[in-house]
């Protein structure tokens, strides 16, 4: 089976999809692969690494799409990429695949294969395959680095002659994986954090990382089966907002990680209580590309609102892409040898596995994954 993997085109993405480590394994299994030149440059892998591995190297891009029997990449892929590959290929990436409609429909028409990241589904053994755990515990720590960065003080208490410094106050919203490393990165540098999740379970995990957990009683929210929070109604959302408020006023760093699996994130921090912090303060928001827990953060941008510092910046674990390129490439690879079928040196599609069926969504010319195709059917 010919394994192709394209270098990512995304401006700014520097991680890899595969590390020459597990390009090595790949080839041991008995893939025919092939890299694009210049592929792990941005995470500092040479082509001459991979080709040690046993890759070989290419430098026609169109060919490589054309020829592949399965793609590992990250980024979802472009459509005219699309119509290159061969029908029957598969392709494995990111692929947001509740927003992108047409994306979708190309690769159903196209006959492809395609497998998306981020419906691995969050089993115990799919732990190892979990690329949005593994990214999003950098992108907590990431977080908090950018947060030190831009906050006029330090993190920790320093009592000096000079006088004593106070520790940083750290409200974390959303304690799922990135909110949890955020705060264990925040309490490492020595913040005072404070924590808050709709999911009762939560506490205790933020507890054990020695912050404090903010008690709100939003009456019935809990999880879904999968682990994940549930919607909570508008009117939650605004007691929420007002239990947080006094807590927000006195912190010098918020950090929102508020998601709702395949929802809109709900806006947590509004303008006002922006306006409520002590110039100077720092705000990320996680959630800024997905449209945001925070009212006037803007994608991927840092911008100031009444002297409060807001960060927006998407791809927080591609600011460390050395390993955030080791993660995912081990998520990556592990699915990949999970469907090995070791005689045939192939891919196997079995639609009787446990966690394979749950992230493939488009397979035969038709989309197989349920929930995607009831969105793109209902019109949702
Ligand atoms: P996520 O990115 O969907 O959400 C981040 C966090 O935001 C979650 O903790 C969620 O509860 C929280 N949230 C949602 N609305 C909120 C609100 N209004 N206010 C405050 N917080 C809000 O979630 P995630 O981090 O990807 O994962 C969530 C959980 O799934 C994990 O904490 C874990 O328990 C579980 N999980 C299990 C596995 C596994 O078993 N393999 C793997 C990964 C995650």
């Amino acid at each position: 089976m010919r394994i192709a993997i394209p270098k990512e085109t995304h401006p700014g993405e520097n991680r890899v999809p595969i590390t020459p480590d597990h390009a090595k394994k790949l080839c041991k299994m008995g893939a025919d692969l092939v890299i694009e030149t210049g592929l792990g440059l941005g995470s500092g892998y040479t082509d001459a690494e991979y080709t040690d591995a046993g890759a070989s190297v290419s430098h026609d891009r169109n060919e490589l799409f054309s020829s592949a029997d399965l793609l590992l990449r990250l980024r979802k892929p472009e459509l005219d990429e699309i119509a290159l590959m061969k029908r029957g290929a598969i392709h494995i990436s990111y692929l947001d695949p509740f927003n992108e409609r047409e994306l979708v429909a190309a690769l159903k028409e196209a006959g492809i294969t395609s497998i998306s990241m981020e419906m691995i589904p969050r089993t115990t053994r799919s732990q190892k395959m979990d690329a949005l755990s593994s990214q999003a515990n950098l992108a907590g720590y990431v977080m908090v680095i950018e947060a030190a960065t831009h906050l006029p003080r330090i993190f920790p208490m320093m009592m000096t002659p000079a006088g004593t410094l106070k520790p940083a106050n750290v409200f974390v919203i959303g304690a799922g994986v990135a909110g949890l490393q955020a705060i264990a990165t925040a309490k490492r540098l020595g913040a005072k954090v404070t924590a808050f999740d709709t999911r009762p379970v939560v506490a205790e995990q933020v507890q054990s990382l020695g912050a404090k957990f903010l008690e709100i009683d939003l009456g019935e929210t809990g999880e879904t089966s999968g682990g994940y929070a549930k919607e909570l109604t508008p009117e939650q959302v605004d007691m929420q907002r007002q239990a947080q408020k006094d807590h927000i006023a006195k912190s010098d760093v918020v950090i929102t990680t508020a998601q709702v699996f395949g929802r809109k994130p709900p806006v947590l921090v509004t303008k006002d209580m922006v306006e409520g912090m002590a110039p100077g303060s720092v705000i990320v928001d996680m959630a800024a590309e997905t449209g945001g827990n925070v009212e006037g953060s803007v994608p991927n941008e840092i911008v100031e609102w009444s002297g409060v510092t807001i960060i927006g910046k998407g791809n927080l674990a591609g600011e460390v892409p050395r390993d955030a390129s080791q993660m995912y490439s081990s998520n990556l690879f592990n699915l990949v040898e999970d469907n090995w079928h070791e005689e045939q040196h192939i891919f196997a599609v079995d639609f009787d596995d446990d966690i394979l069926p749950g992230c493939i969504i488009t397979h035969g010319g038709e989309v197989v994954n349920e929930t995607i195709k009831n969105i793109l059917e209902g019109g949702a």
